[in-house]
């Protein structure tokens, strides 16, 4: 048995304790590549602070754990250094699927230039939100009929995915006596490479095929729509500055391509999100540098090949990921067979995403912390796991934490994106979690 093991997993870490290499490497967990530094988040006497509060007050005022909290200095500082970088021919929309928190849509939609909804429920959000319905657009299969009339009657800009959609629309434009505003969603015939998930390239239940587009440019026409252009997003969750450049250079060319074929000027070149953030060890920062330097030579040539055109991109998990967290409290503390489990209120049912159930192929730990004792030097390997009844309710698998017990705030970092409406909230009967923006 190794020393470690005989400490209970017990370690210190910190400055002064990695100086004998023996010692180190007898005592340090497992060696592994580390995650990006969760520095957005100040630390105070041991408190992580979020929107200006330390956790153990933010807990109080909320007045249940779990929750999320949303800092919201964070969402406009990302949205400023944005603007900062991009050149500002291009406008910025926010995916709200990533967070459609109302309070989070209401903030964003007072700084970004449009907001992209999936569904006739997020359209309501956003309209209750003020977003300007003329710099609002639609997406999504499988739109229903009552869908694409509420989409028409509040005059946003559909992202048409299908030929029956454009049938429906024209049908609603008719009897609403306004016609719908449409784009076409086009799937390329290219991937991008490197992403989390695929939403573009080969077979896909997302917009149109390229070689079905001039066809469907002559039926806009034919039935009276508005053609205003192109939508092309080709994929989620990508790191590579590099693969996001080169997608949207080809989105561009085909977008270029397929104008020559449209019943009108584009007014609308939407090149979709996926922007990435880190979650997990040995994720690195998005550079955004040459992202920003591409999309000024596209703006460039877009003055005069697509003259009336604007450029879009819409981002979701980039604009609120990082500025979230999770906070769940330890319920219970157990040792097992020498294996140490915090065992959480809160687990898989609010956070499908860090329990690894959300689109991973091999299960990683997001970023996790004691977060009312983050400077503890005192650390233990431990299992932090949720009230399921499910070994898949598991929010970090043997990592290096403060040594933590019943009571304690367990956070999860990267956590604004894809959490409380993207998890089974209703999975076992446990409460739900609340939501704050602070
Ligand atoms: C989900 C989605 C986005 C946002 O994707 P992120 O990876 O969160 O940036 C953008 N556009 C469409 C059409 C989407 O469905």
């Amino acid at each position: 048995m190794s020393l470690c093991a005989e400490l209970g997993q017990l370690h210190l870490q910190g400055p002064g304790f990695s100086t004998d290499p023996l010692l180190a490497s007898t005592l340090a967990p497992r060696q592994l590549p580390a995650h990006v530094e969760m520095d957005q988040f100040a630390v105070r006497a041991g408190q992580l602070v979020i929107g200006g509060l330390p956790l153990n007050l933010l807990a109080a005022r909320v007045g249940q754990t779990p929750f999320y909290a949303y800092d919201r200095a964070l969402l406009q500082q990302r949205v400023t250094q944005l603007r900062q970088l991009l050149p500002a021919a291009v406008k910025l929309h926010y995916a709200m699927k990533a967070n459609p928190m109302p309070a989070v849509v209401g903030l964003l939609a007072g700084l970004v230039d449009g907001i992209d909804v999936a569904s006739g429920g997020e359209l309501k959000v956003a309209l209750d939100a003020g977003a300007d319905p003329a710099e609002i657009s639609f997406a999504g299969p499988g739109k229903r009929d009552i869908e694409l009339r509420q989409a028409c009657a509040s005059g946003v800009l559909v992202n048409v995915e299908s030929g029956r959609e454009l049938d429906v629309l024209a049908r609603e434009s008719q009897t609403l006596g306004r016609p719908a505003r449409v784009a076409l969603r086009v799937n390329p015939d290219f991937e991008l490479k490197g992403s989390g998930m695929k939403m573009g390239g080969g077979p896909k239940q997302f917009g149109i095929d390229v070689e079905q587009v001039p066809d469907m440019l002559g039926r806009i026409s034919a039935l009276g729509l508005a053609f205003e252009g192109f939508h092309l997003f080709a994929g989620s969750q990508n790191l590579s500055a590099e693969a996001i450049c080169e997608a949207q250079c080809k989105c561009y060319e085909l977008a270029l391509r397929l104008a020559m074929a449209a019943p009108a000027p584009v007014l609308s070149l939407n090149l979709g999100g996926g922007f990435g953030i880190p979650y997990f060890p040995g994720d690195r920062r998005l550079d955004l540098a040459p992202i920003a330097d591409n999309l000024a030579e596209l703006c460039e040539r877009a003055r005069t090949e697509l003259p009336l055109a604007r450029l879009v991109i819409e981002l979701g998990r980039y604009l609120v990921g990082e500025a979230g967290i999770y906070v769940t409290r330890v319920i219970d503390r157990k040792l097992s067979r020498g294996q140490v489990f915090l065992v959480c209120d809160g687990g898989l049912h609010h956070h499908l995403a860090a329990s690894g159930n959300f689109g991973q192929v091999l299960r990683k730990n997001y970023p996790v912390t004691i977060g009312n004792k983050s400077d503890a030097l005192w650390r233990e390997t431990v299992s932090v796991v949720g009230p399921l009844c499910t070994p898949l309710d598991l929010l970090a698998d043997r990592m290096s934490l403060p040594v933590a017990d019943v009571g304690d705030l367990v956070v999860v970092y990267q956590s604004g994106a894809y959490g409380a409406s993207a998890s089974p909230q209703a999975f076992l009967g446990h409460p739900c979690c609340a939501e704050v923006l602070v």
